[in-house]
């Protein structure tokens, strides 16, 4: 990948506040030297964090999916003016307990998010936007939420009120409702840059700018109906997955295109809250379409292609939006100057599949889902075109703007500072091997309670639940699609044991209790007796 700078501000302006980051990098990285403390009092960059719902790694273009799902070159920008982290991982593949890990560096057992059911994120706990605006950032956070409780340490907040909805999204500002109107993409960026435009200039700034897209309905800005020009898009190859070689967790899932999709996910219904007008653009998109598929009457895999195509139509529509708003966000930064001093990050709360292994959503400790989208760029830190392929995770960035922000990282925090990474100086003892635990069971999707190790090439998997104990094991070298667990085969018999204690290693280090809360499923049944991994 060629760098590029063209952009970026003035290059006089820029090569100063380079040369002074080097520096600076240079002495947190030896403390021995004992500048430390003076390497902290130089200027704190600004922190852009640029935060999507559900947006797979696979509909980035920047990340080379081989189906070229669609082009974002305002997301591409971050990875060609920055870098691109390959395997991003999230330890619990969904929402709300994702965004609690970020805010808390902390695991969901540690900081008492599991699931979207049940859990109520505890504000008084210390998070990082917390300790920045302690140490004199002003700190904002705009659009989706999603913890329940009311945001904590932000001088300013406007979210949305549970999950959020497309089209003139009610919000919640400094605790009293509002409603907008447009749509929610524009709107959040709008809320984020109206803030910028008001900010106190003298003091350095947090923004956490989170979208709700490209979540579950999937709904487009009307300008983005028919952004494909009815394009049929080529299948990932496990589109009919038949989930042979894998055991039960697998076969009874409940979040495929086939079976699980509803009326309202393919539109064959019009969402609520449009305009006349906007009814009208919907219906002139939309009714023509589903009469010929209701005319067709397909069935079997034709169905399925059907499903898969108005899916992709759609989310890929709703990342049309975030990708737009990315670059107004770029564009702010660059007209305000404030490019070289800021690092920006785009990121999404978990992975998820886009018709691989037949699924929409997330939860899996497979790579689809626990995968998210990590790009990053800071000039004069980062290198310009850089990829990395270390096993970095979500759980990692409250330490990294700390350490950014020259601030202490709380010895509780379960992540690492990824400032090394983007300093090209990867400490020589950085994780190999990464745990992983998913609670929420059985609804939605019925995807059974797991946990397990991931490492570079392999995956060793328990399954929990009252008629399933189980083990499987994948080796991504010689299946990267996940197809054929390998658990049990004498050729891995060491591996197996390898791993296994490396899963009970991280256990220990994590402090995973042995037995988590019945409330952490977020169900009423308790799906197994825990039993320590053997
Ligand atoms: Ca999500």
């Amino acid at each position: 990948m060629v760098a590029s700078q063209g952009r970026m501000g003035g290059a006089g302006r820029d090569g100063v506040a380079r040369a002074t980051w080097v520096l600076m990098l240079g002495l947190v990285f030896n403390p021995s030297t004992g500048y430390a403390a003076e390497s902290r009092a130089a200027k704190q960059p600004n922190i852009v964090v640029i935060y999507s719902d559900d947006h797979a790694y696979q509909a980035i273009s920047a990340y080379g999916d081989p189906r070229r799902l669609l082009e974002t070159p305002n997301i591409d920008r971050l990875a060609r003016e920055g870098m691109r982290f390959n395997r991003c991982l999230v330890p619990n593949s969904i929402c709300g307990p994702c965004r609690a890990i970020v805010l808390t560096g902390k695991y969901s057992h540690i900081n008492g998010f599991y699931n979207n059911s049940n859990s109520r994120f505890d504000g008084s706990q210390p998070t990082f936007p917390k300790m920045l605006r302690a140490a004199g950032y002003q700190t904002a956070i705009f659009g989706k939420w999603h913890l329940v409780s009311p945001p904590t340490g932000f001088d300013s907040w406007c979210v949305l009120p549970g999950q959020g909805v497309y089209y003139h999204p009610p919000v919640i500002r400094d605790g009293n409702r509002e409603q907008l109107t447009g749509y929610v993409t524009d709107r959040i960026t709008d809320l984020a840059l109206d803030w910028l435009k008001s900010r106190d200039k003298s003091k350095p700034f947090l923004l956490m700018c989170q979208h709700k897209a490209p979540h579950r309905e999937w709904l487009p800005a009307i300008r983005h109906l028919g952004h494909d020009k009815d394009r049929v898009y080529p299948e990932p190859p496990s589109l009919f997955d038949d989930y042979s070689g894998r055991g039960k967790a697998e076969h009874d899932q409940d979040m495929t295109i086939a079976k699980t999709m509803t009326a309202t996910d393919l539109k064959l219904t019009a969402p609520k809250g449009l305009t006349a007008d906007e009814r009208k653009a919907w219906d002139a998109y939309y009714t023509p379409r589903n009469q010929a598929f209701q005319a067709a009457k397909l069935t079997g895999a034709d169905l399925v292609r059907f499903k898969y195509n108005r899916y992709l139509h759609d989310y890929l529509g709703c990342i049309k939006a975030v990708d737009e708003n990315v670059g107004r966000v770029l564009d702010y930064l660059d007209q305000e100057r404030l490019t070289s001093d800021t690092l920006v990050i785009y990121t999404s709360d978990q992975g998820f599949y886009l018709g691989e292994h037949g699924w929409f959503d997330k939860r899996w400790i497979f790579e689809e889902s626990l995968r998210t989208p990590l790009l990053a760029r800071w000039p004069g830190v980062i290198q310009a075109g850089r990829v990395d392929d270390h096993l970095v995770s979500n759980l990692d960035f409250a330490e990294t703007f700390l350490d950014a922000a020259g601030l202490p990282i709380p010895s509780d925090m379960q992540g690492r500072s990824l400032v090394p990474i983007f300093a090209g100086r990867t400490p020589a003892d950085w994780r190999t091997s990464f745990y992983y635990q998913y609670y929420e069971y059985p609804a939605p999707h019925h995807v059974r309670p797991h946990y397990g190790v991931v490492t570079d090439r392999y995956k060793l998997v328990r399954f929990a639940a009252p008629d399933d104990d189980s083990w499987e094991l994948f080796d991504l070298k010689t299946d990267p699609g996940e197809l054929k667990s390998v658990y049990g085969d004498p050729t891995y018999a060491q591996t197996t044991v390898d791993l296994k204690r490396e899963l009970d290693r991280l256990r220990g280090v994590l402090r995973v209790p042995a037995e988590p809360p019945e409330s952490a499923y977020g169900g009423s049944v308790r799906p197994s007796p825990a039993r320590t991994p053997r």
